[in-house]
């Protein structure tokens, strides 16, 4: 991994030097350390706090209405701790111990669905460096380029047999060994895990790297949305301000809205 983190480092310091000149941003690296971990800390301790609740109550006695908030508001912190590992990509969750910052990504992502952060640090270093092309793992194989076919291609260059056999024990050591109902694991594990997927794919992917019909206009081959900061975040923690991320690796989610320009 050291390789990969080294190399992601250098093209995210790439962009640090512009970025030192970029008028308005002027937090100090200090305290946007210091922001980043307790960002973190809080979307994961949500979503842990979240799912023990939601997994141990008794569904019979909840109504129906509440189902569906319960299952968007978990799958928003789903699409958070994503977007946590993404940050700890960057090196942005902690940069002044990339170890620790690293640690973060590597839980966030093995929490969301047993994934190997190695791997998909590595797959994310070649999605900047190739973006849109066929060197690019997030893009389309340009014979499924439909939504859906775009996101099954996706999904099948992230999963693997090994992780599937792993998310069914722990579904059974769940559900068998510890007693939960499997419709709260359903509903509140594995639902919100899917739709997340499909939000971070919509959002981060589909719409942002897609190919407008005028063709690209820029090397990071990257549109952004047209959302307020209010919708923007709430769709998908500002993961559609794409093009600008792509701009501004180093930056945190958080801080995109200061650097968006419609
Ligand atoms: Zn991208
Ligand atoms: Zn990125």
């Amino acid at each position: 991994m050291t390789t990969e983190v080294t190399n992601l480092s250098a093209f995210n310091n790439s962009s640090k030097s512009r970025e030192a000149n970029f008028s308005g941003l002027s937090i100090s690296r200090s305290i946007a350390n210091f922001y980043g971990i307790i960002i973190a800390a809080v979307i994961l301790s949500l979503w842990a706090i979240n799912l023990g609740i939601l997994l141990s109550i008794d569904i019979r006695k909840l109504q129906f209405l509440w189902l569906i908030p319960a299952i968007f508001w978990q799958t928003f912190l789903y699409a958070g701790l994503f977007i946590t590992a993404h940050d700890a990509m960057h090196g942005v969750v902690f940069p002044a111990n990339l170890k620790i910052n690293h640690s973060l990504g590597a839980i966030a992502v093995f929490l969301y669905g047993l994934f190997d952060y190695k791997d998909l640090l590595k797959k994310h270093w070649l999605h900047h460096r190739y973006p849109a092309t066929e060197l690019d793992p997030d893009y389309h194989d340009r014979v499924h380029k439909s939504f859906f076919g775009w996101y099954f291609h996706f999904m099948k260059g992230y999963s693997n047999w090994k992780q599937l056999l792993g998310l069914a024990l722990v579904f059974l050591l769940l559900a068998e060994g510890l007693h939960i109902a499997k419709i709260n694991l359903v509903l509140f594990w594995i639902v919100p895990s899917l739709l997340s997927s499909l939000q971070l794919f919509y959002f981060g992917t589909y719409l942002t790297h897609r190919e407008p019909k005028e063709g690209y206009t820029n090397q990071h081959r990257a549109t952004s949305n047209n959302l307020s900061p209010f919708w923007s975040f709430i769709t998908c923690y500002h993961f559609g301000y794409h093009k600008e991320h792509h701009d501004h690796p180093h930056l945190p989610w958080w801080k995109l809205p200061e650097v968006y320009q419609k």
